[in-house]
C-alpha cells in the first residue's frame, strides 16, 4: 500500500464571478481560509483552476481544517480526500485503498475533469473506476442514493479522490464587498441580518446601544456573546458599546410617548453612522422585518431612513419570524438571543408606539431635542471591544 497524501479541495461558485472580480475574490477567499485555520498548524494553500487546494500532509487535524473551511463565506463546498497523479492507475490505487475492507452497501463514482484534453471523458472515468471497485468489494452501483460517493477530480498534473463532500455557505468572502455597520440588539433578528451581510462579502462592524446604569449590563453581555459567535465568520470584529440610557431619558422628557420609538431609532441610526463613517462603512444594517412589530411599518421605515445618509440595508425585510429563527439556530446565535434580558428599547418605551410616523410628526418631536449634542454624546461615549477568531485557545473545531 502506498502512502496517502491528504488534501482539502475548496470549491467556490465560479459562475457567479465576473471576470474582473475574480482575482479580488480569490485573494479574500485565500486570506480568509488562512485566517480560519490559523491555529490548527501550518497548511500550504495552492490556487488551482476553479479551486483552492490545502495540502494537509502530516497535519494533525485534517477534519478540523475541513470543518473550519466549510464555514468560510464564499466556499461552495469542500472535499476532504487524497492527492495523486492524474493517471488512471494512480487513481485506481487510491480508490482501492479507500474502499478495501470497507462495508459499502452501494456507491457511485462522480468524476470531473478540470481540463477537457484528458484522454478519458468523465463517463469513461466513472465506468473504469466503478468497474475497479466492483472487482474489489461486494457492493453495487447506485447513482441516485449511493451510500458512498467517491468524488474524483482530474487536473493536468494531479488528481483528487475523496469520500467526503461538505457544503459551505456559498456567497462571497468577507471583505470582498466592503464594510457595513450592523445595529446589533440582543435579539434574534439583528445577528442573522449581520451574518447575511457577511455572506454577501461584507466586513461587519457592530454597534450595540445599552442603558447601563439604568438597566443591568445583561444586554452588553449578550451583544458580546453574539459578536464572539459571529466573529467565526469574519475572524476579527469590533463591537462599539454605546451608552444610550441618558439619551433616552432626555427623549422621554420632551417627546410624547407614541413618537419615541421612531425618535430612538433615528438617534441610533445617526450615532451608528458617525461610528460607521470612521470605520469606512458604506451602509448600515438592521434586523427589521416588515410588519413584525408595530414599529416596523413601511411608514416608520421611511421615517428611519430619512435620518440616514448612508443606505440602510435590511436583509431580513421579507423573511418570516420562523425562517429567521431557523437561521439563528443554524448559526448558533439563537441560544444567546433568547437569554432573558432587559433591552434598552424596553426601557422608556411606550406600550403603543405610533405605527405611522409622518415626516412632520417626526420633525416636530425632534425639534425639542438638541440632536447634535445627543449624537455626539452617544458616539463619543462608545467603548470599543475587539474579538478574534480563532481565539488563543486550544485547537478545536
Ligand atoms: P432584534 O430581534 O434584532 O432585536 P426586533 O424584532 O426586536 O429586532 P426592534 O426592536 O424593532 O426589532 O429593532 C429593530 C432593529 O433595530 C434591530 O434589528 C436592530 O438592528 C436595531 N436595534 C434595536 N435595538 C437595538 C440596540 N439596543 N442596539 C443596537 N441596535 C438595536
Ligand atoms: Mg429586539
Amino acid at each position: 500500500m502506498s502512502r496517502l497524501h491528504p488534501v482539502l479541495v475548496v470549491h467556490y461558485h465560479e459562475i457567479s464571478l465576473k471576470r474582473g472580480n475574480r482575482p479580488l475574490f480569490l485573494r479574500h477567499l485565500a486570506r480568509n481560509l488562512q485566517a480560519a485555520i490559523a491555529d490548527l498548524g501550518p497548511v500550504t494553500l495552492r490556487q488551482r483552476p476553479g479551486r483552492i487546494v490545502l495540502d494537509l500532509e502530516g497535519h494533525p487535524h485534517p477534519e478540523y481544517v475541513r470543518d473550519r473551511a466549510a464555514r468560510v463565506c464564499g466556499v461552495a463546498s469542500v472535499l476532504l480526500g487524497y492527492r495523486t497523479a492524474s493517471t488512471l492507475d494512480a487513481m485506481r490505487a487510491v480508490v482501492g485503498q479507500l474502499v478495501e475492507g470497507r462495508q459499502v452497501g452501494s456507491f457511485r463514482i462522480s468524476a470531473r475533469r478540470a481540463f477537457k484534453t484528458y484522454p478519458m471523458t468523465s463517463v469513461e472515468l466513472n465506468r473504469a473506476l466503478g468497474a475497479f471497485v466492483l472487482e474489489r468489494v461486494a457492493t453495487r452501483v447506485d447513482l441516485e442514493h449511493p451510500e458512498v460517493e467517491i468524488v474524483v477530480e482530474v487536473l493536468p498534473d494531479e488528481a483528487f479522490v475523496a469520500l467526503d463532500r461538505r457544503a459551505g455557505p456559498g456567497g462571497l468572502p468577507v471583505g470582498a464587498s466592503g464594510t457595513v455597520v450592523a445595529l446589533l440588539s440582543g435579539g434574534i433578528d439583528s445577528p442573522v441580518a449581520a451574518w447575511r451581510m457577511m455572506k454577501r462579502g461584507c466586513r461587519v462592524v457592530f454597534v450595540h446601544f445599552h442603558s447601563v446604569p439604568y438597566l443591568p449590563p445583561t444586554s452588553q453581555a449578550k451583544a458580546r456573546a453574539l459578536v464572539e459567535r459571529l466573529t467565526q465568520w469574519q475572524y476579527a470584529s469590533h463591537l462599539h458599546l454605546v451608552p444610550f440610557g441618558e439619551i433616552q431619558r432626555e427623549v422621554v422628557l420632551s417627546v410624547p410617548p407614541p413618537a419615541r420609538v421612531v425618535v430612538y431609532r433615528r438617534l441610533m441610526i445617526r450615532i451608528a453612522e458617525v461610528i460607521g463613517r470612521r470605520a469606512g462603512a458604506r451602509a448600515l444594517v438592521t434586523g427589521e422585518s416588515l410588519g413584525q412589530v408595530a414599529s416596523q411599518t413601511l411608514e416608520n421605515i421611511a421615517a428611519i431612513d430619512a435620518a440616514a445618509s448612508l443606505p440602510v440595508l435590511r436583509p431580513l425585510i421579507g423573511m418570516d419570524k420562523l425562517e429567521i429563527t431557523g437561521e439563528a439556530q443554524r448559526l448558533g446565535t439563537f441560544e444567546i438571543s433568547i437569554e432573558p434580558d432587559a433591552d434598552c428599547c424596553t426601557l422608556f418605551t411606550p406600550k403603543h408606539p405610533a405605527t405611522r410616523m409622518g415626516e412632520g410628526d417626526t420633525r416636530a418631536a425632534e425639534a425639542r431635542l438638541d440632536l447634535d449634542r445627543l449624537v455626539e454624546t452617544g458616539a463619543g461615549g462608545a467603548v470599543v471591544e475587539t474579538f478574534e477568531f480563532p481565539a488563543s485557545v486550544p485547537a478545536s473545531r
